[in-house]
């Protein structure tokens, strides 16, 4: 039950955003650069956003060349650099927004890890670097595998490495953090504890039907001209028809290293496990192909069989012989579509969607808010 102040103050905006992961934020503040005096809400349904944005691993990157080989067997070349780009044009927008100090973004590279016989990024390195050649000024790609002793990685597994000096790193709760600080400096209004259970559009506008978690009784009906679904892995249990599949990641953090030797941030198995020096500590997640079929799930759990081989290959691989222990676990939910490519589209006349991140939001979800937002007042 509702009382006057409350209908008056708090339920009808020009937008409403749903979600507040790097998507639904960004697309917020892009709106808002758009529409000075719009009225704009964002409902999130965790305490604090519970996707994917706050849990990742903070690589800020545009791909490895294993992973672009991968993406160039789904999609063509011109479509995989196009998302090379927008990957590059994403972070370069949350710089700008944020700071990099702010953030703590640092550009140190990235690195591809090759193990056994995979050998065939090392062949490709003039392939993509000419691909690349008319947006960048250096070549992008360069051989490191004379990093690999004074790395320290076990050299009878690690191959050859290979180094893009464009990638960088950031702490991803603070750039959500910033964003939001942002959003609210921009009377952006943000609800958290508000799942969104449905929509129904009408010819004037959306009502949007949201509740607290497992609480029917606490439902509110908000309306808004304009709604952007920024719900990612989540989409399905709001909109039946969008094809979004869930997709778990799983990540652990080591104490202290002492004298760790690298820096930077590191990607083997086409991306599927990646780390980096956090304070000298080692951030290591991935491993979900080791059973896609349990790690395609909205359930924030960790599983022993990806939390062991990714403490295998610790101890094997990437610091042998050096003694940790592992201080952090935990997992977040990504959003794949059946090729690599993100989805930005008008839903409906009143509903557009920005989702489908394919586990690479950190640089590319302020250009996707972007497209979203100026999909919605076109
Ligand atoms: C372990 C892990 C590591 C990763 N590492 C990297 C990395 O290093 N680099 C990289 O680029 N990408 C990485 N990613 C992927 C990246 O984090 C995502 O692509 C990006 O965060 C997606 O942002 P988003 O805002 O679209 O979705 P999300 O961050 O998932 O945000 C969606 C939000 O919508 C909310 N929501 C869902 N349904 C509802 C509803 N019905 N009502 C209200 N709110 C709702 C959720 O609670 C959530 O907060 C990683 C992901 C994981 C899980």
């Amino acid at each position: 039950m509702l009382s006057i102040w409350e209908k008056e103050s708090f339920l009808e905006y020009d937008f409403i955003v749903i979600g507040a992961g790097i998507t639904g934020l960004s697309a917020a503040l892009s709106l808002r650069e758009k529409k000075p005096h719009a009225s704009i809400l964002i409902l999130e349904r965790g305490l604090l956003p519970t996707g994917a944005s706050t849990k990742n691993a903070g690589f800020a990157c545009i791909g490895t060349i294993g992973e672009k080989l991968h993406d160039i067997s789904l999609l063509s070349e011109e479509r995989v650099v196009q998302l090379m780009l927008k990957r590059w044009e994403g972070l370069q927008l949350t710089r700008k927004r944020t700071g990099d100090s702010n953030i703590d973004f640092e550009q140190n590279g990235g690195y591809e890890l090759l193990l056994e016989d995979k050998s065939e990024s090392i062949n490709k390195i003039d392939y993509l670097n000419t691909l690349l050649k008319p947006y960048f000024e250096k070549p992008v790609y360069s051989i490191a595998s004379h990093l690999i002793p004074s790395f320290g990685f076990n050299k009878k597994m690690v191959k050859g490495m290979v180094f893009n000096h464009v990638d960088g790193q950031l702490h991803s709760g603070k750039m959500i953090q910033k964003l939001w600080q942002l959003c609210g400096e921009q009377h952006i209004k943000i609800i958290t504890g508000a799942e969104v259970i449905s929509l129904h559009e009408s010819d004037k506008q959306v009502q949007i039907v949201a509740q607290m978690l497992n609480s029917p009784e606490s439902a509110i009906c908000f309306a808004a001209s304009q709604v952007l679904v920024c719900t990612n892995a989540f989409t399905q249990k709001l909109l039946s028809d969008v094809q979004v599949c869930p997709a778990r990641g799983q990540v652990l953090i080591t104490s202290p290293i002492p004298d760790l030797p690298f820096k930077g941030t590191f990607n083997f198995d086409e991306g599927y496990y990646y780390f980096r020096n956090l304070n000298n500590r080692i951030l290591f997640g991935g491993g979900r192909n080791l059973n896609f079929e349990a790690e395609n799930t909205t359930e924030l759990k960790l599983t022993e069989t990806v939390q062991h081989k990714l403490e295998w290959y610790l101890r094997e691989m990437i610091v042998p012989g050096k003694p940790f222990s592992i201080t952090e676990r935990w997992a977040g939910i990504m959003g794949f579509g059946k090729d690599k490519a993100p989805e930005v589209r008008r839903y409906s006349e009143r509903i557009c969607l920005g989702v489908k991140l394919n586990g690479m939001g950190v640089a590319l979800g302020s250009k996707i808010g972007e497209e979203l937002a100026l999909l919605s007042i076109a």
